[in-house]
C-alpha cells in the first residue's frame, strides 16, 4: 500500500509515498499501521522536510511512479485523523472552486501549530509538584530552579497547563530538569465534557416579524435540511434577538452554533451579548490570538467542547464536531472576503458548509449585497424581513444638506489666520442643538490622520509615496510637533513633513482636505473652547490611530456609554454593530464621494456604509436624525437612497447590472499580475489571453493597469474575465489557469486568480 499526501507546495497535485519497512508488515491485506486519511505525516520533499495530510490510500499498481522511485514517509504524526471526511471534502471543494492547490488550501485551513506538526494535546499537558516535595528539597545554590519551582507552587496542588506556565515565563528546559530530579510531574488532564447549555436570562418577547423569522429558522433546524436565509432587517430591528432565540433551540438540541462577525466588529460587547443569555462554553476566535490559543480553540471546536463559537472570517474553515446552525452577522461586510492566498468569501463558504451539514445558515444584515438579493429572487435564499424597530425606537430620518448653497464655517486661528472647517453652518447648528438637548452626535469621516495630502500652493507639488501611486497622509499634531509626520496608508512609508517645497523652495505648504484628527481639532475649536462655547463638550475620536492600544476601545466605549453630551468622530470602525443609545444625530460631511468612483461596485459599497453609519442614530427611545452634507445633491443614486431607502436603491442597481451584464448577472474572475515593471506584467497577461481556449465565450476586459498599479514598489496589471454562467467560467479556468501559471513569461512574476472578486 501507498499513501497519497497533500503538501503545502504551490503545485496542483498530490504526492505518492511508500511506507517504511517496519510499517508495511502486512496483517492480511491491511498494514499494521497505515496512517489514516486525514492524518499528518512528515515526508522528505526534494531537500526539504515537509508536513502533509494523507488524502488517500492506494495500491502500488495504481501509482504513476515506479515503486523503486518512491520515498517512504518519515513519520506518522497522528494515530487518528485530525481532519474528518467533511473537512477534507470542504478542502477539495475550496481547491476546485477557487482553483487553488489542495496542499495550499490545507495550509490555509490548519492552524500554524498543527501545520508545524505540534502534538494536538500540547495544551492539555499539565505540570504539578509531587505531593511530598517541599522547599527543603532545594540546595541553597539552586536559585534558578527554586525560582521556577516557586512559580509552579503558586498554582497549588493541581498545578497548571504547560502553555499557561510558558506564558508566565517558565522555561521548558527547567520543567524537564525538575521532572528528572523527581520534584514535579506531568499529567494529562482530560477535558470535562461541557455541561448542557442553560439559559442564563429570559428571552425578550418577540414582535411578529421577529417571531416569524425565529419560527422559520427553527423549522429548518428541526427538519435537518439545509436552508439559506437572508435575515434582512433594518438597523436596530433586533436581529441579535432573532439569532439568540434561534440559537436556543439548536443549543438545547446539543448542537454547536457558529457566529461569524466582521473583522472589526468583534468588540468587548460581542461575547457579553451571548454570554449574558446562555451559560455555555463560548469560544472567541480572531486574528489577534496567539498560536496556542488558536490551537486550543480549534481543538475545542473539533472535539465539541465549544458550544458557541464566535469568530472572524477564517473560523468558517474550522472543524466542528456537531454543528447545528451558522449565523453570518453583517453579511455584506467586505472583511468576509479574504484578499490574499486562498481568496474565499466566508459567507459563500458558510452556505456551502450548511449544505454539507444539512443545517440552516442565516445571513443577517440591514444592507444585503446585490449577490444575496439576487439569490433571494432566484429562490436560493429565503428572505425574512424585519422592517420595524422594537419598542419606541423609530428609524432615523435622512436629510441632504447642499454644501454648494451653504457657506462652510470659518474659524480664526490663534495667529489670527482664518481657516475653513469644511462644515456647513446648517450642520454646526444641528450639532449644537443636539448637544444642548443633552444628546450625543456621531460624525462619520472615512479618513484617518490630519489631512489626505500636502500641497505646495506655489508650484502644485504634492507629497507622494515613493513606493506607491498614492499621496502621503499628513499626520499632524499641533501640540507635539515632533509627533508630526507623513505616512503612506498603503505601504506604511514614513517621512518628515518638509519645511519648504522640495521642488520650488516655497514655504507655502498646505495640508489639504480633512482627516479625523483635523475634524476633531476643528470641532474642538467650536464646541470645546471656552472662547466660543458656553458649555465644553468632549470630542471623542474613534479610528485605528486612537484605538491601537489594548484597552483603548474599552475606555472609549465607557466614556460614550456614560451618556453625557459629546461628539464622536469616527471612521468606518463605528459603522458596525455598535449600540450607542444616546446618539440622536449622525452627520456625514462627505460620505457621498463614492458615488463617483470608477469601480461599478462603489455606489453599492458607499450606500451600505452610509446606511450602517446612519443606523447608529436613534437606537434608544429618542428619534434619530441623519444629515448628509453633499456637493452633488442632484445625484440620482443619492436621492434614491435618501428618499426610498436601501432596498429600492439596491433593486435599481440590480436592474442596471442586469442590463449591463455585470455581476451578479455574470460571473467574474480577476487575474492580477505583479512584477518589477508594468511592461512585464502587461506582457504576461497578453500571453495569457492568447492561450485562452477557442470559443471560450467569455468577455475579456484588459489587460489594463490595476487601479493602484504601483504599490510598495511593485507593479500590477489585471485582466477580468466575465462569463454568462458559472460553469462556463470554471470550464475555461480548468483548462487554462494551470498552463498560464507555467508560461515562460510568467516566470519571476506573481500571478493570482480571484474568483468572485469584490473590487478592482
Ligand atoms: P440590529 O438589528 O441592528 O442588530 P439589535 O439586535 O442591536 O439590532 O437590537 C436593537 C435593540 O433592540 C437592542 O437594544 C435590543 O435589545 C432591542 N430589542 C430587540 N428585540 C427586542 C424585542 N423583541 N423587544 C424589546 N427590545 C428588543
Ligand atoms: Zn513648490
Ligand atoms: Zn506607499
Amino acid at each position: 500500500m501507498l499513501v497519497q499526501v497533500a503538501l503545502p507546495v504551490p503545485l496542483y497535485r498530490v504526492f505518492d509515498y511508500s511506507l517504511p519497512a517496519d510499517m508495511s508488515t502486512l496483517a492480511n491485506d491491511k498494514p499494521a499501521c497505515l496512517p489514516p486519511i486525514g492524518s499528518r505525516v512528515e515526508v522528505s520533499f526534494g531537500r526539504q522536510t515537509l508536513i502533509g495530510i494523507v488524502v488517500a490510500h492506494l495500491s502500488e499498481v495504481n501509482s504513476s511512479v515506479p515503486i523503486n522511485k518512491l520515498k517512504p514517509i518519515n513519520k506518522c504524526l497522528d494515530a487518528k485523523p485530525i481532519l474528518d471526511a467533511s473537512l477534507l471534502k470542504l478542502a477539495y471543494w475550496l481547491a476546485r472552486y477557487y482553483h487553488y492547490p489542495l496542499g495550499d488550501v490545507l495550509a490555509v485551513i490548519l492552524p500554524t501549530l498543527v501545520r508545524q506538526g505540534k502534538p494536538l494535546d500540547l495544551l492539555i499537558t499539565h505540570w504539578r509538584i509531587l505531593p511530598h516535595i517541599t522547599d527543603d528539597n532545594f540546595r541553597a545554590n539552586a536559585k534558578k530552579q527554586k525560582q521556577q519551582f516557586d512559580m509552579l507552587k503558586l498554582h497549588g496542588t493541581r498545578g497548571a497547563s504547560e502553555d499557561v506556565l510558558l506564558l508566565e515565563g517558565m522555561e521548558r528546559a527547567f520543567l524537564t530538569t525538575l521532572e528528572d530530579k523527581g520534584l514535579i510531574e506531568r499529567y494529562i488532564e482530560p477535558k470535562q465534557a461541557p455541561h448542557p447549555v442553560k439559559l442564563a436570562k429570559m428571552p425578550l418577547n418577540l414582535n411578529n416579524e421577529q417571531q416569524l423569522a425565529v419560527d422559520t429558522i427553527i423549522a429548518a433546524h428541526k427538519s435537518e435540511r439545509y436552508t439559506g436565509f437572508l435575515l434582512n432587517g433594518i438597523t436596530g430591528s433586533g436581529k441579535t434577538e432573532v439569532y439568540l432565540q434561534a440559537m436556543q433551540a439548536v443549543l438545547e438540541a446539543g448542537k454547536q452554533v457558529l457566529i461569524l462577525v466582521p473583522e472589526i466588529g468583534l468588540t468587548p460587547q460581542t461575547r457579553a451579548r451571548f454570554a449574558s443569555r446562555f451559560a455555555a462554553h463560548i469560544v472567541l476566535l480572531h486574528s489577534g490570538m496567539t498560536n496556542t490559543h488558536r490551537l486550543q480553540g480549534w481543538q475545542d471546536c473539533r472535539t465539541g467542547h465549544a458550544q458557541i463559537i464566535i469568530g472572524t472570517r477564517s473560523t468558517v474553515l474550522y472543524p466542528f464536531a456537531d454543528l447545528g446552525l451558522i449565523i453570518v452577522d453583517e453579511a455584506h461586510d467586505s472583511s468576509y472576503k479574504q484578499q490574499d492566498t486562498l481568496r474565499y468569501h466566508a459567507a459563500d463558504v458558510a452556505l456551502y458548509r450548511g449544505l454539507q451539514a444539512n443545517i440552516p445558515v442565516v445571513l443577517g444584515t440591514a444592507t444585503p449585497t446585490l449577490e444575496h438579493l439576487k439569490l433571494v429572487h432566484e429562490g436560493k435564499l429565503i428572505e425574512c424581513q424585519l422592517l420595524t424597530r422594537p419598542g419606541n425606537a423609530r428609524p432615523a430620518t435622512m436629510q441632504l444638506i447642499d454644501a454648494r448653497l451653504q457657506s462652510t464655517h470659518q474659524q480664526t486661528q490663534d495667529n489670527g489666520a482664518r481657516y475653513d472647517t469644511g462644515l456647513t453652518d446648517a450642520l454646526i447648528g444641528a450639532i449644537r442643538q443636539t448637544l444642548e438637548a443633552g444628546d450625543q452626535v456621531l460624525i462619520f469621516l472615512n479618513r484617518r490622520g490630519y489631512a489626505p495630502v500636502l500641497l505646495c500652493e506655489a508650484c502644485g507639488w504634492q507629497a507622494d509615496c515613493p513606493r506607491c501611486d498614492a499621496h502621503l497622509t499628513v499626520h499632524y499634531n499641533s501640540q507635539l510637533q515632533s509627533h508630526s509626520y507623513l505616512k503612506c496608508h498603503h505601504c506604511d512609508w514614513q517621512a518628515y513633513i518638509p519645511k519648504i517645497c522640495p521642488d520650488c523652495g516655497s514655504q507655502n505648504l498646505d495640508a489639504k482636505g480633512m482627516g479625523t484628527t483635523r475634524l476633531s481639532e476643528n470641532l474642538h475649536a467650536i464646541f470645546s473652547n471656552p472662547q466660543t462655547s458656553k458649555t465644553l463638550y468632549p470630542i471623542i475620536q474613534i479610528d485605528r490611530d486612537t484605538t491601537r492600544r489594548k484597552d483603548s476601545w474599552e475606555n472609549i466605549y465607557q466614556r460614550i456609554n456614560e451618556g453625557k453630551p459629546a461628539i464622536l468622530v469616527g471612521t468606518q470602525m463605528v459603522a458596525k454593530g455598535h449600540h450607542f443609545p444616546n446618539v440622536t444625530l449622525v452627520c456625514l460631511p462627505n460620505a457621498d464621494r463614492g458615488f463617483l468612483s470608477a469601480d461599478f461596485r462603489s455606489p453599492e459599497h458607499t450606500a451600505q456604509l452610509m446606511i450602517q453609519v446612519a443606523g447608529r442614530a436613534g437606537r434608544g427611545d429618542k428619534a434619530g436624525r441623519v444629515l448628509i452634507q453633499t456637493l452633488q445633491p442632484d445625484n440620482p443614486l443619492l436621492l434614491k437612497l435618501v428618499k426610498d431607502g436601501y432596498l429600492s436603491f439596491a433593486q435599481e442597481l440590480l436592474q442596471e447590472r442586469k442590463m449591463m451584464g455585470l455581476p451578479p448577472y455574470s460571473y467574474a474572475a480577476l487575474i492580477r499580475c505583479e512584477g518589477k515593471t508594468l511592461a512585464a506584467t502587461t506582457q504576461a497577461l497578453k500571453e495569457a489571453v492568447a492561450h485562452l481556449p477557442n470559443a471560450h465565450n467569455l468577455a475579456i476586459l484588459g489587460p489594463i493597469d490595476a487601479p493602484m498599479s504601483k504599490k510598495n514598489s511593485r507593479y500590477h496589471s489585471q485582466l477580468l474575465l466575465l462569463a454568462k454562467d458559472r460553469w462556463q467560467l470554471h470550464r475555461v479556468l480548468n483548462q487554462w489557469w494551470q498552463p498560464v501559471l507555467a508560461l515562460p513569461s510568467a516566470k519571476y512574476l506573481k500571478l493570482t486568480l480571484d474568483i468572485d472578486p469584490i473590487g478592482w
